[in-house]
């Protein structure tokens, strides 16, 4: 069986050369005659697997002193919960950007702890831009601001993070960390579900400024507090620790691809790529304002749903797997993430050029 190009939203394509490290070191990791996963995570082999996770992550991510990383469990969704239960600790008020469904889920998991107002929203547009924030528009006396700086069902992107004052700035980054240089110091806390642009599903990166750690009420379940794992270097219990082992792979290789300026620039060839072909095409097309076109996750649409349907069941036949869009939205999202090679978006373009001459006929 050959690999073939995945484009699903998540868990998504790893790098070739970071499953061909893993597959090589699996049962026997460093001379250790066991494998990661079976590695106890008080060992002096893991000690050193999550130390290098995150000395290389803060070496790629440019991340300042000041800020903690954690890995931690229960996925980004877990992340609308802990945020609201370890922020809200002075007016218990706080502002979100609705850029999309998982912008809502955190909204409305949010407001389970406290008073939320939506300062902005791209609904009346089936979310298909950016909405415009500015500092004037935040409540200064907000606990935080939230915002989703990447759409992964819409497709949509904060080219510019917004200026939030004094008011901690809290990000899901879930489909695009690590995918275009940040500066991490505009952020109160940053969280991403592994599963995208980190590694396997079942490791959530959160990376929190100091001053925001430790202001948790008491009722807070211990870990639900951020302390707890800040306090215990992410070793309170028992950690996802293979999950973190790929996690460590795919920085590694990151580095070793020139970091994330590096990849940045591939990001940006690879998503001109797609969308310069939608732009001219006759027959598919992109629904996402030029100026909120994200690129990682690029959903595009043909003339009808039945066209789609058989797009990317002849896709699939191709090796061009997991087109279909998200069931919300219907037509299909090619998610191009870190891992996704220039050569994968080119057989995809191929493709879908292919097609749209043997069924010109149907165009729109
Ligand atoms: N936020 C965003 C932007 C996502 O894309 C996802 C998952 N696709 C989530 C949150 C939920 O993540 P998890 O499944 O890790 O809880």
């Amino acid at each position: 069986m050959t690999r073939v190009y995945n484009f699903s939203a998540g868990p998504s394509m790893l790098p070739l050369e970071v499953l061909e490290k893993a597959q090589a070191e699996l049962t026997n990791y460093a001379g250790s005659g066991m494998a990661v996963m079976e590695l106890s995570h008080r060992s002096k082999w893991f000690t050193e697997i999550i130390e290098t996770a995150e000395s290389v992550l803060r070496k790629l991510m440019n991340i300042p002193d000041n800020y903690k990383v954690l890995f931690l469990q229960g996925g980004a969704s877990q992340q609308f919960a802990m945020v609201p239960m370890n922020l809200f600790s002075g007016s218990k008020k706080a502002d979100f950007v609705n850029t999309g469904s998982w912008s809502k889920k955190a909204i409305k998991e949010a407001k389970k702890y406290g008073e939320v107002r939506v300062i902005a929203s791209s609904e009346d547009k089936n979310f298909s831009y950016i909405p415009t924030v500015t500092a004037d528009m935040i409540d200064p006396e907000a606990d935080f601001v939230h915002i989703t700086t990447n759409n992964t069902i819409e497709g949509t992107v904060f080219e510019q993070i917004p200026d939030t004052g004094n008011v901690p700035l809290v990000a899901d980054m879930s489909s695009n960390i690590l995918s275009t240089e940040i500066d991490v110091s505009k952020f109160g806390i940053i969280y991403a579900g592994a599963q995208k642009n980190v590694g396997p599903a079942g490791l959530t990166l959160v990376i929190i400024r100091e001053d925001l750690i430790g202001k948790a009420d008491d009722s807070v379940p211990t870990m639900l507090d951020y302390k707890t794992h800040a306090d215990s270097e992410s070793l309170y219990n028992t950690p996802p620790t293979f999950a973190i082992y790929m996690a460590k792979l795919v920085f590694e290789w990151l580095e070793s691809l020139g970091g994330i300026k590096a990849m940045e620039s591939i990001n940006r060839e690879k998503a001109a790529i797609l969308y310069d072909y939608l732009d001219q095409s006759a027959m598919f097309s992109s629904p996402i304002a030029k100026e909120a076109r994200s690129l990682m996750n690029i959903p595009f649409v043909s003339p009808s749903e039945e066209l789609d349907a058989l797009f990317v069941k002849e896709a699939k036949a191709k090796g061009l797997e997991t087109l279909k869009g998200h069931r919300s939205v219907g037509g299909m999202r090619a998610s191009i993430y870190n891992a996704m090679p220039v050569e994968g978006v080119k057989a995809l373009v191929a493709f879908m050029q292919e097609f749209e001459q043997t069924h010109s006929a149907e165009g729109k």
